[in-house]
């Protein structure tokens, strides 16, 4: 969809709210405590209806990232839209700056309630042939310019965990990452077990954290003389494609979020080939998930 197209497709808050209502009540309103079909839309409170069986008060906004936010309906639509149809997605300064957000800070934290809805908690296991592997990517600190500039410093790097689902012809079709705390078998193992599907297939560079894996078949591809982006071609493609994105959207990731931006990073290659549904997943539509905060996310409640 174009700018231009999601214009004239929601214009202001109530073409918003329209959308909400149809999906969440395609077949007309429905109470989600009683059941009952028949509801009026409350004068006072925005995009409100109350059941006329008992009494409930339900916002078309409930379960979505939008809940509870002082921010217009219209400002959320737009920033999905330019969070769904930048392939890179955008730096929090950039989408203040688009927005025309007052501070910082709301543009952050709209980033953020929209990284949680980018991961679907039904999402399915991976299957039949799954590589796995590790890499270390540089980090940004908190005194760092948020736009980059001058006097930045790397100070660190974080071991991530890395996943890619294979088709039988060798192809990548989904991912998975994860931060990691070290690369030993007790932090790899669980790993494994989170993303991939009991009796996956496991192929990996023979690294010792693998082994013994009990719930799946293992091949491992010893390295020795030959470069390791030759074994494990897919897992390296998708590492290297993670640091361009990280240095080029953000200058870097901070370690705080780092989970965070890798759901982003796995919701964006997942989709890279259907961006449609993209947009309604975003919104949190279906989801259902519980408001969350500021604070939330700093403490990394959510
Ligand atoms: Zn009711």
């Amino acid at each position: 969809m174009s700018r231009a197209a999601f214009e004239a497709r929601f214009p202001d808050e109530a073409a918003c709210a329209a959308h909400l209502f149809a999906r969440r009540w395609p077949d007309g309103f429905i109470c989600p405590v009683c059941g009952g079909s028949k509801g009026w839309p409350l004068s006072g409170k925005r995009f409100t209806f109350e059941c006329a069986g008992c009494g409930r008060q339900t916002s078309v906004t409930a379960g979505t990232v939008m809940h509870r936010s002082h921010l217009p309906l219209k400002t959320w639509f737009t920033a999905v839209h330019i969070v769904t149809s930048h392939s890179n997605g955008i730096s929090a300064l950039q989408l203040q700056a688009q927005l025309g957000l007052g501070s910082y800070k709301t543009a952050w934290l709209l980033l953020h309630k929209l990284r949680r809805a980018m991961v679907d908690p039904e999402r399915r296991p991976l299957v039949d042939l799954v590589e796995f592997d590790e890499t270390m990517i540089p980090l940004r600190s908190k005194d760092d310019p948020p736009g980059g500039g001058r006097g930045r410093s790397t100070v660190g790097k974080a071991l991530v965990a890395g996943a890619v689902e294979l088709s039988p012809d060798g192809h990548a079709r989904r991912i998975r990452l994860a931060p990691l705390t070290d690369a030993s078998a007790a932090s790899l193992h669980p790993f494994v077990a989170s993303v991939a599907a009991p009796g996956a297939r496991v192929v990996t560079d023979g690294w010792s954290g693998y082994l013994s894996l009990t719930d799946h078949p293992h091949t491992a591809k010893i390295v020795g003389k030959m470069a390791a982006h030759i074994v494990l071609a897919w897992s390296h493609r998708v590492f290297a494609n993670l640091k361009r994105w990280a240095l080029g959207v953000f200058h870097g990731l901070r370690r705080p979020h780092l989970r965070r931006y890798l759901d982003e990073f796995v919701f964006r290659w997942n989709r890279r080939r259907h961006t449609a549904a993209a947009f309604d997943s975003l919104l949190g539509l279906g989801t259902r998930l519980a408001p969350a905060t500021y604070r939330d996310f700093v403490d990394q409640r959510v």
